[in-house]
């Protein structure tokens, strides 16, 4: 079919679908199926293909031409970058994927012009340090205070199926890891050591899958790192040989074993992992962990979603069983996609209050704006502001790689290009608490839920409270 040039390359989906005769469901050579199209979260449009049977996902990335970053393939205004699993055949998905691009050089004609949408809400604000007195603190230490963080996102497929999770619309998990590979990783380990980072962060799907994770951990403490973060589903630590390979690989670097439990019950903690037995298998871990004298590295992590929120209470008592706190995530969006599992799992804030209050001590107060507790305990005289941890830094967690000293191992020199749209509170300058606080909701949240539960503390009444 003869394709004339357009006026206009808009990158956005619906335009650019029709613009290029797409529909969700269309197959194309080489096993690809149409799925959708979404904002990248790292600028441009962002084309995804299924692969069925399998949970593969291949990506088509559009965004205006810069020659100065790499691309598959550019048109005369565009960039296209390719997002493909290691363990798909690359050379026959470019050829599936072809005739798209054959069909993007036509239709960028010498006049034709790109347009980009405005991006949705507006940057967060900084993250401020707040000095909390040590009996308010919150028991988790905030994740802006890991000081300068290299992070190593190893997509190896977690095996899971967490209903808050939208991680696989932004990477597929990967089953082959050739030597160049690895040799990527030591370089990338090498630059971050070069450059003054001295903690690594250990992310993915599941990094504790993928086959080199233990020379990944032992190259990063022959180069002499202080810290380790291993954010995991933990489920793997069940398995004793793994285990002491990597306590060994570790040596003498600290360690910190991120442990997500979303529930004090396997049909809980199941239901929000997507996956029978994972509870039982994270207990099994823990268990070795505690056998061998390691439970003062775990640091437990939940996310509340409308699955779970009941049931923290139980949560509280199982975390508690083992001593350790818990850093209480509440869920954002992943992706700027409207599909986002967000818009499934998350409930209002002012919502959350009831069953973190009924926990003993109060479990993720710390989490929720200091508005919303405020307000419920002005209501019900319940100590939802007077009792309940305070965070050190306020400002959002989804916001971490914006705000805090994060470097991926894919960053360019001019730094991380992901962002999560926050709405700002129109209100931080009248409101007696606004420096506790992080002075946003995720733009998500805000077209969720709206902004009505913003609303400013007044000093007088604050002051006068006795709680
Ligand atoms: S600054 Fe805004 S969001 Fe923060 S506590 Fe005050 S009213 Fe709530």
């Amino acid at each position: 079919m003869l394709t004339a040039p357009t006026a206009l390359l808009p990158l956005d989906a619906a335009p650019m679908l029709a613009l290029l005769d797409l529909r969700s469901g269309d197959p194309l050579d080489a096993g690809l199926v149409v799925d959708r199209g979404s904002p990248h979260p790292e600028g441009g449009l962002l084309l995804s293909f299924a692969v069925p049977p399998g949970r593969h996902t291949v990506g088509l990335q559009l965004r205006p031409r810069d020659d100065a970053q790499p691309a598959w393939r550019r048109t005369r205004h565009l960039d296209l970058v390719t997002h493909i699993p290691a363990d798909l055949d690359a050379a026959a998905v470019l050829a599936a994927l072809a005739p798209l691009v054959a069909r993007l050089d036509a239709l960028d004609g010498p006049s034709t012009r790109v347009t980009v949408p405005p991006p949705a809400g507006e940057r967060p604000p900084p993250a401020l340090r707040v000095d909390v007195p040590a009996e308010r603190r919150d028991e988790a230490p905030s994740l802006y205070d890991f000081g300068r963080v290299h992070v190593l996102d190893l997509a190896s497929d977690c095996q899971q199926a967490c209903r808050f999770c939208s991680a696989r619309t932004r990477f597929s998990p990967v089953a082959r890891f050739d030597e160049a590979a690895f040799r990527a990783i030591v370089a990338s380990l090498e630059r971050a050591r070069a450059d003054g980072y001295d903690v690594l962060r250990l992310s993915g799907l599941d990094p504790l899958t993928h086959p080199r994770v233990t020379d990944c951990v032992a190259e990063a403490t022959r180069l002499g790192f202080d810290h380790v973060h291993i954010y995991s589903p933990s489920t793997r630590y069940d398995d004793p040989a793994f285990l002491d390979a990597l306590i060994r690989a570790l040596g003498p670097t600290g360690f910190t074993l991120h442990v997500p439990l979303y529930g004090g019950d396997g049909a809980t903690h199941d239901r929000v992992s997507g996956t029978p037995g994972s509870f039982q298998r994270v207990l099994a871990g823990l268990g070795l962990l505690a056998e061998r004298g390691l439970l003062s590295h775990v640091l437990f992590v939940t996310v509340v979603t409308a699955d779970n929120a009941p049931a923290l209470p139980a949560l509280r008592r199982l975390t508690a069983s083992y001593g350790r706190p818990v850093h209480v995530f509440l869920p954002f969006p992943a992706t700027p996609d409207p599909r986002d599992r967000f818009f499934e799992v998350a409930l209002r804030q002012s919502e959350l209050v009831a069953p973190m209050l009924a926990c003993e001590p109060p479990l993720g107060l710390s989490a929720l704006l200091p508005c919303v507790r405020w307000a419920h305990e002005r209501r019900t005289g319940q100590p939802a502001w007077s009792r309940g941890g305070v965070r050190t830094v306020a400002a959002l967690d989804g916001n971490l790689f914006e705000l805090g000293t994060y470097r991926r191992m894919d960053d360019g020199p001019q730094g991380g290009t992901f962002r999560i749209p926050v709405r700002r509170c129109p209100h931080a300058s009248a409101c007696a608490l606004a420096e506790l606080c992080p002075r946003a909701v995720y733009e998500a949240y805000a077209e969720r839920f709206g902004t009505g539960e913003l609303v400013p503390v007044d000093a007088a009444e604050l002051s006068g409270w006795s709680g």
